[in-house]
């Protein structure tokens, strides 16, 4: 098959690689469309690349089962599928008590195992046991659903959060992953305020029904957030970008009793401070987020299903395979919001 394969730091090659076939209790997937996520730029430029080397990245799956390995119920060749794309166990700590994205033996596609940027995609049976693959019904296109796995982050958050009707929430960082949160966060019934530096994105959210955008190259983040919320801080504050600098700026965000998320990934090795007074006298809860569960996975789909949360407008571009070097430049670059690869 055809497939997008990393051999290493910032080297990613489209060449031909071994086709996976299904073991007992797995299954192939031929993938019809796959997203692009920070992750995997990330992740590209030598942020957790893996140890085991080529390997092929993409956790955004959506496709058509191609085949089924021996003990595979319930499912037909043909079935249309959207994947979560972690591989739990099942039986730790955290699967046991639903947060099977904190599994002790968590692996994934494009984390540990072969993803999504190629033709097919194996599934272990750990992703098909957690009820990891969805059928979809047939009116829902590949492209929307290949949005529910990012969609599904920002449910997490918003499950961290506890995002209230009625709430302010500040996003800071309008990327895509932000532009989900503002997204959810108005489905949730909150007030949002989108933060960032780049003025095409802060045009983006406020199309996407930002009730206020901040350009923090022209304005003082703070003082807008205190002139917006008459002076009290915002009840949540996502920073959803990985500079820890930037994290610890927007700390003093949020209001007393309310809750700080961190959303991003930062680099390691990169500590912050934090006021343990503040902490304490202000009852400030700060939570992070980590990709999702195959619930919040489920949720994210069925809202996209639904129509609740409409989410094609984040993909603005589209590849394949064969040009999909130009789709990794423009990621870098953050010249497009979210760009998908189509079979
Ligand atoms: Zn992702
Ligand atoms: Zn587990």
């Amino acid at each position: 098959m055809k497939a997008a394969v990393v051999h290493g730091k910032d080297d990613i090659r489209i060449e031909e690689y071994p086709t996976p076939q299904a073991g007992p209790g797995e299954m192939v997937v031929k993938i019809k469309a796959s997203g692009i996520c920070a992750t995997d730029i990330k992740i590209l430029l030598g942020q957790g690349l893996p140890k085991k080397l080529p390997t092929i990245l993409g956790h955004e799956v959506v496709g058509e089962v191609f085949e089924l390995g021996e003990g595979t119920a319930g499912f037909q060749t043909g079935d249309r599928v959207a994947v979560y794309p972690i591989a739990v166990c099942g039986e730790c700590y955290y699967c046991r008590n639903g947060r099977h994205n904190l599994c002790m033996e968590e692996f994934g596609l494009g984390h540990g195992i072969d993803g999504g940027f190629a033709e097919y995609v194996r599934l272990p049976r750990q992703i098909i046991n957690a009820g990891g693959v969805v059928k979809m019904p047939q009116d829902l296109s590949y492209e929307k659903a290949a949005l529910a796995e990012p969609l599904s982050c920002g449910i997490a958050a918003l499950k961290a959060n506890r995002v209230k009707p009625g709430d302010r929430v500040v996003v800071v960082g309008a990327g895509p992953m932000g532009l989900i949160h503002l997204k959810l966060s108005k489905w949730a019934g909150a007030t949002v305020i989108m933060a960032d530096i780049l003025d095409k994105r802060l045009e983006t959210a406020t199309r996407m029904g930002a009730d206020f955008c901040v350009d923090v190259s022209q304005m003082d983040l703070f003082d807008e957030v205190m002139r917006i919320t008459e002076g009290t801080g915002a009840e949540v504050v996502i920073t959803s970008l990985g500079i820890p600098k930037i994290i610890e700026q927007s700390l003093k965000l949020v209001r007393n009793g309310g809750t700080f998320n961190i959303f991003g990934g930062p680099p390691a090795g990169q500590p912050i401070t934090v006021d343990p007074r503040w902490v304490h006298y202000g009852e400030i809860i700060i939570t992070g987020t980590f990709a999702a569960t195959p619930v919040q996975f489920k949720k994210a789909f069925d809202l996209i299903a639904a129509g609740e949360v409409k989410v094609e407008d984040l993909i603005t571009d589209r590849f394949t395979l064969d040009n999909m070097l130009d789709a990794i430049e423009k990621a870098k670059n953050q010249e497009m919001i979210r760009g998908i690869v189509l079979f």
